[in-house]
């Protein structure tokens, strides 16, 4: 068993000539997978450039997959969205209060046409070598937790058009409170927003590559968030994903949650023939001693991890969710890669 691929995100990019030397230092931490997250504004305003940008990280040898970062609010992300800001309509809708939710509602076809249409062109114009779908999730509105410290009650989305297509399905109205009906709707409905937009892909180009990558929490008999990724085997059984993710722990979780995380991830991946991907936090937070880096890639390796990714370039160096210490947390990641990958 080894680690067969070993990732970075980068943002904020716009000229090749700048990524050039960002990427050769990407290449000296041992990563060799770029993962560029796109904002929106980045394909509607820069989308020129991208391809250049891809066009250097593979004159030096980097694979490249595109992440629509924080896309619609639907994918994880701290940008804002441009669909958002487009469109008053196709929005989540919280079900018990009514509340329009400032997320893009991904079951709806206006929402999978945009999302079709701008996958398609960057395959078509910028050359990338994949697709990483980032936490894609349904909103969670805002409400209260119980004493358990479970979520609270309140889901989106029962939109206009989510409820049309659960009456259609169903034969009655969707209800105000979650039932069995409203889980399976939402797991079928939201994994076909990205089983369809993923298959027109592969129809596309066959060798693009796709990766899931969901929320890595419990979703145990006794909690889960139900954001409609959650359960892993429709998520990792899509025959048009590649490669199965979790995201991101904090690093101050106690290790068994590491190795439970690590170890669902892998058998999951295995059962249905993908590829499995642990990602470690390199922003925002840091181990109280870099030793856990060290010891926690090993045990991602030992239970058979295929790939390791890291959250985000020099530790988020220069943002708000900076790490302490940015550049020694990405020179250790960047040691371990190196290590992995057995390089010297
Ligand atoms: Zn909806």
């Amino acid at each position: 068993m080894s680690i067969k691929h070993t990732a970075v995100s980068y943002y904020g990019f716009n000229y090749a000539e700048h990524a050039e030397k960002d990427f050769a230092e990407m290449r000296g931490h041992g990563c060799d997978t770029v993962i560029l997250a796109i904002t929106e504004f980045d394909i509607d305003f820069w989308f020129p450039n991208i391809k250049n940008i891809v066009r250097e990280a593979h004159r030096q040898g980097l694979r490249c997959i595109a992440d629509l970062w924080g896309f619609g609010k639907f994918f994880g992300g701290e940008n804002v969205s441009l669909f958002l800001q487009n469109n008053i309509r196709h929005r989540q809708v919280s079900a018990l209060t009514g509340e329009t939710l400032n997320a893009a509602c991904f079951i709806s076809e206006a929402f999978r046409d945009h999302l079709t249409e701008v996958s398609l062109s960057l395959a078509r114009e910028c050359g990338v070598d994949g697709f990483f779908w980032d936490e894609p999730h349904f909103a969670l509105p805002k409400s209260y937790a119980s004493i358990t410290g479970g979520p609270g009650e309140d889901w989106a989305c029962r939109c206009p058009e989510c409820m049309r297509k659960f009456q259609e399905y169903y034969g009655y109205e969707m209800p105000r409170v979650m039932n069995d009906d409203i889980k399976q709707f939402r797991w079928r409905e939201a994994l076909k927003t990205l089983s369809d937009v993923s298959a027109a892909l592969k129809a596309f180009n066959s060798d693009l590559e796709i990766t899931c990558c969901v929320h890595a929490t419990l979703n145990d008999y006794y909690l889960t968030e139900q954001r409609g990724y959650d359960n892993w085997d429709k998520v990792a059984a899509c025959p048009y994903f590649d490669v199965f993710s979790t995201t991101i722990l904090k690093w101050s979780l106690p290790e068994t949650f590491f190795r439970q995380i690590a170890e669902r991830t892998v058998a999951v991946a295995k059962k249905y023939g993908k590829q499995s991907e642990r990602w470690l936090m390199g922003y925002y937070q840091q181990p109280d001693t870099f030793e856990q880096i060290d010891r926690t890639v090993d045990m991602y390796e030992k239970l058979g991890v295929d790939r390791l990714g890291v959250w985000t370039y020099r530790g988020g160096y220069g943002t708000k969710l900076a790490a302490p210490d940015p550049i020694g947390l990405w020179d250790r990641i960047g040691q371990n890669y190196r290590r992995v990958l057995k390089k010297k």
